[in-house]
């Protein structure tokens, strides 16, 4: 028979992250803001227990749970922490996913001859505890769908392990449908009248029809419901097909200048990510996110893939320009590389001149950025974002954090 697979959650793990550092946290409700302190990103349970969610905003927090400690979010922190968690489970099982910066898959096998699984997922709960100072939850089941159903109602810090048929129909009898992820609102309401209303609905359900409903990703789900392992776990990160930076303006932008400083610093922060998995991209797409009307976006190509500010940033005025629609207001923005090529294997064209001087320029630029801390040396366009470069807690974003399946 088949291997048993376990998922490991850290427990509210921003927070408890926070908590490594600052012990007089403990025990408190605490909310963690993002970039820019309007929305509370993550909770302690003690704040979701005064009803603050994941997306409310501050001035709503601040009423429910006036007591509350409030501090902006640290990526590079919570990357510091993840990567020791990652370490730490690869001591406990050579094949591991690390799935996001709080979640990692891997196969469940006893730390020694005979132990019961649900004791090794006790032993390695507590390890981490004591190692990293993060409370973790563990699920281990006969697969991925189900260790992490079954690790999400064993928070927080449980150690579950459902191994049986019987055990495993018990618990997703109890469970809405809709605890499974990539099954929310509007495919649930697919189900619905099919009578389907609990995991174990689904799980009983007619794979055929759960296939018409959901597609292929809905009919793997079910046959993982009912415990063949078809989403194997992945060690390795899957190939790039795209390299993206972006994100929130932190407000409104409607000066024009400003929105292209905006551009000029995802594509400096793309150029990193371009570098560090050694591509060059042939094709520039910038996406503009608008107040209430929705996303605008414009691409433009190279005829010889390229890393080079110079010639990406010609690119993205250009993708900027088309992406443009005068008089609104922006709120959000994507810089995105397609078409990567590797490394190895690039080509100048009969009409490209090499430019030894720019990669040079480029070079001296990362290794100075890389020693003396990111941004130190930038384009003075973005110098329009004054407000952006002098708070620390913009230097580093969750899509910063390398490596991860799943962002
Ligand atoms: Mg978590």
């Amino acid at each position: 028979m088949a291997g048993f697979i376990a998922h490991l959650d850290a427990d509210a793990f921003y927070v408890s992250a926070e908590r490594v550092r600052h012990a007089d946290l403990a025990n408190k409700p605490v909310g963690v803001l993002g970039n820019n302190g309007a929305c509370v990103i993550a909770k302690s349970y003690e704040m979701k227990a005064k009803g603050v969610k994941t997306g409310t905003p501050i001035w709503d927090a601040a009423k429910m749970c006036p007591e509350g400690v409030y501090v902006k979010r640290d990526f590079y922190w919570y990357e510091v922490l993840s990567r020791k968690m990652l370490g730490i489970v690869g001591t406990f099982s050579p094949k591991l996913e690390y799935y996001s910066i709080d979640e990692f898959f891997f196969h469940a096998e006893p730390l020694r001859h005979g132990q019961q699984l649900a004791t090794t997922a006790t032993t390695i709960r507590d390890h981490i505890l004591e190692a990293t100072g993060l409370p973790v939850t563990i699920g281990i089941a006969r697969t991925r769908t189900l260790a992490k159903l079954f690790s999400d109602t064993g928070k927080p810090f449980g150690a579950v392990a459902v191994l049986t048929r019987d055990h495993e129909r018990e618990l997703l009898a109890k469970m809405p449908v809709t605890e499974i992820s990539g099954i929310g609102g509007k495919r649930a309401d697919r189900l619905a009248p099919y009578g389907i209303r609990t995991c174990l609905d689904l799980a009983d359900a007619d794979g055929r029809l759960v296939k018409r409903l959901l597609t292929k990703t809905g009919h793997e789900i079910w046959m993982e419901l009912n415990g063949e392992p078809v989403m194997p776990i992945r060690p390795e990160r899957p190939p790039h097909q795209v390299l993206g930076r972006g994100g929130s303006l932190m407000g409104n932008v409607e000066d024009p200048k400003v929105l292209w400083a905006w551009c000029v610093r995802h594509v400096e922060r793309l150029i990193e990510e371009l570098r560090y998995h050694n591509v060059r991209t042939t094709t520039l797409a910038v996406e503009v996110g608008w107040k209430d009307q929705g996303w605008t976006g414009g691409t433009s190509n190279s005829p010889t893939p390229t890393d080079r500010i110079d010639e990406l940033l010609d690119l993205a005025r250009a993708s900027l320009r088309r992406a443009y629609v005068t008089g609104r207001t922006a709120t959000h923005m994507q810089v995105k590389a397609t078409e990567l090529r590797r490394g190895k294997g690039f080509q100048l064209s009969l009409f490209d001149k090499p430019d030894p001087k720019k990669d040079k320029l480029a070079t001296v630029k990362a290794a100075i950025n890389e020693k003396y801390g990111r941004f130190k040396v930038r384009t003075a366009t973005t110098l329009y974002l004054p407000a952006v470069y002098r708070d620390p807690a913009n230097e580093y974003d969750i899509c910063d954090v390398r490596g991860k399946v799943c962002f």
